[in-house]
């Protein structure tokens, strides 16, 4: 199995060097040797795994079986793989696949039932803007441009067929060599690499997101920075990381499913990634609490495994996350609806607008 090459930082955060030993976990979802640490630093408060991997052994900790970079492919031109049709003049969200008693119960007859399985369903973790809702002015000329979007960490490019669809010309880019060739290969446009690699014009895009990754890179300032330059003014950003401040992380400390080491380097909470924000440039930031407790089953199954390793529950439980199903989704629904409400999600989705010079 892969041993790692780590090396010790000072915080990404604000840079000070001084911390106090958090945690410490392994790798239970890829088996990556090593009991991996998690520190506090003294001075801005930010978690953040310390040692943290080297440039050079970064890809290493993503195996070829790391589950989301195995999402199915959506090619552009075809429709939503899910059948989810999005309501019209609204945006879309992506989610779990439709099951086949929704798609032929005579349900839709009933009042009310189709919102409220809308309400119900929309987990707030990848909000897909209407291209048009964004850069009205896009949609007033007569000139046919489309605004454009960036994705940071498309893996096979599920997200830029979601905005594609929304009236968006898409660029996506991604570190991974193989869900980069299965994005190319369906025909988006995507360069494989980083951000800094990948030659983008300045203030070239009206809207860049990025799902999950901000916890994966080691410079998290220096990111949201590349960010803001490419955004052009009141471009918006859509970031979506775990929530490293709610009750599930106290409660299953090394255990907790969105610690994910040692790929997850950063472990923000909602007033750092705020303070982040504003310190690069972005104002109008709303932060959104996830409506979805998948991470709270991944937590329990990594437990359950924990203490009876034979039992199969705890490993189907563990990987339930990568593969929803819609009625358990239904069913946690409310309670999930509930922590969001209290500022308590697993996960926070986060919107953020680039200053303009006028401010
Ligand atoms: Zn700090």
């Amino acid at each position: 199995m892969t041993e790692l090459s780590l090396q010790q930082t000072a915080c990404p955060v604000c840079g000070a060097a001084g911390f106090r030993r958090f945690l410490a976990g392994r790798d239970v979802r890829c088996g990556i040797d090593g009991l991996f640490s998690v520190v506090r630093c003294d001075t801005c408060r930010h978690l953040y795994m310390n040692p943290a991997p080297t440039a050079e052994s970064l890809e290493a900790c993503y195996p070829s079986d790391y589950a989301p970079h195995l999402a199915g492919v959506t090619k552009p031109g075809a429709v939503a793989e899910d059948g989810i049709q999005s309501r019209p003049g609204s945006s879309e969200r992506v989610g779990p696949a439709r099951p086949w008693y929704l798609r032929y119960l005579p349900l839709k007859s009933v009042p009310g039932l189709r919102s409220l399985y809308y309400w119900l369903t929309d987990d707030r973790t990848q909000p897909v803007p209407l291209a048009r809702s964004v850069c009205p002015s896009a949609a007033a000329t007569r000139i046919p441009v489309s605004p454009k979007a960036l994705e940071l960490g498309c893996s096979t490019g599920n997200y830029l067929a979601a905005l594609h669809r929304q009236g968006w010309e898409v660029y996506g880019v991604e570190l991974c060599a193989e869900p980069a060739r299965v994005a190319c290969e369906a025909g988006w446009n995507v360069h494989q690499g980083t951000l800094e690699t990948a030659g983008l014009q300045d203030e070239a895009f009206d809207l860049i997101a990025a799902w999950m990754v901000l916890e994966h890179v080691p410079e998290p300032v220096a990111t949201i920075q590349t960010i803001h330059q490419l955004l052009r003014a009141d471009g918006i950003l859509l970031l979506g990381v775990p929530n490293a401040a709610c009750w599930q992380r106290y409660l299953f400390g090394a255990n907790w499913y969105c610690l994910d080491l040692p790929r997850h380097l950063q472990h923000f909470s909602p007033s750092i990634l705020r303070k982040l924000l504003e310190q690069a440039g972005f104002d109008q930031i709303e932060i959104v609490h996830h409506r979805t407790l998948l991470g709270l089953v991944g937590s329990l199954g990594i437990v359950i495994r924990r203490w009876f390793p034979s039992a199969r529950l705890g490993g189907w439980m563990q990987r339930y996350p990568e593969q929803p199903r819609l009625l358990l989704q239904l069913l946690l629904s409310p309670l999930a609806i509930a922590f969001s409400l209290i500022h308590q999600g697993e996960g926070l989705t986060v919107q953020a607008r680039k200053r303009s010079a006028r401010g």
